[in-house]
């Protein structure tokens, strides 16, 4: 099975995805969490693409769309993909499309994971993250037991360079201007759904699996 996540940053794909991702046994490609990784790696790439993802912009197609194809042709992608946060714009969505069809894949679902911008910004200022496994918590909504110190692995909790409140708002703006209009691209498809991601997280996943379910 392989599928599309994609909404606003913030919506809780990143939580979704993994869940999802292992539920169906298919392997989880998250962009940001790659990007990251070239990043802290200090890869060539990553010192480049480090400017973008601090400003808020998106990080130029060609890198995005050549990391994406190298990782869905590698094995632990043939059972099947859950992309998270690619594609983020028309022209990404277009290059995936076109990049399926060259190795024989195609979209089982696309997902659109919507929140509205208010619960965005509350959820994203309070975002914390552990260093080890990368489980989110807020610092409000669901702090940790210990503070800074992750409930599941006793890793280290930080905050996203990208979390603070001015990159915030120059991301949803990016979202706005680049990624919603994924939406014309997909939404006629009999693969699409779109989950309403305003809840609790089991609430949520429980939404985006009865959508799975109804699709097929
Ligand atoms: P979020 O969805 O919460 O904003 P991500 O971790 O998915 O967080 O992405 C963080 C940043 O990584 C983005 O703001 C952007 O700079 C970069 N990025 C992620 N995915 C893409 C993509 N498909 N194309 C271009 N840039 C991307
Ligand atoms: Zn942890």
């Amino acid at each position: 099975m392989n599928i599309v996540l994609f909404g606003p940053p913030g919506a809780g794909k990143g939580t979704q995805g993994v869940r999802l991702a292992e539920e169906k046994s298919i392997a989880a490609i998250a962009m940001g969490d790659m990007l990251r990784q070239a990043v802290a790696e200090q890869t060539p790439l990553g010192v480049q693409t480090k400017q973008f993802m601090d400003a808020g912009k998106l990080v130029p197609d060609a890198v995005v769309i050549g990391m994406i194809e190298e990782t869905i042709v590698e094995e632990d992608a043939s059972n099947g993909f859950l992309l998270d946060g690619f594609p983020r714009n028309v022209a990404q969505a277009e290059s995936l499309d076109e990049m399926l069809s060259r190795h024989g894949f195609a979209l089982d679902a696309v997902v659109f994971l919507d929140a509205s911008e208010e619960l965005l910004l509350e959820r994203l200022s309070g975002r914390l993250i552990c260093k080890a496994c990368g489980f989110g918590f807020h610092r409000h909504y669901s702090p940790p037991r210990e503070a800074g110190c992750c409930d599941r692995c006793g890793g280290e909790l930080y905050q996203r360079d990208d979390d603070n409140e001015d990159v915030i708002a120059q991301r949803l703006h990016v979202y706005q201007e680049q990624t919603a209009p994924m939406l014309d691209y997909y939404a006629h498809r009999s693969s699409f759904c779109r989950v309403d991601a305003d809840g609790g997280m089991d609430e949520v996943y429980e939404r985006l699996i009865n959508a799975l379910e109804q699709m097929h």
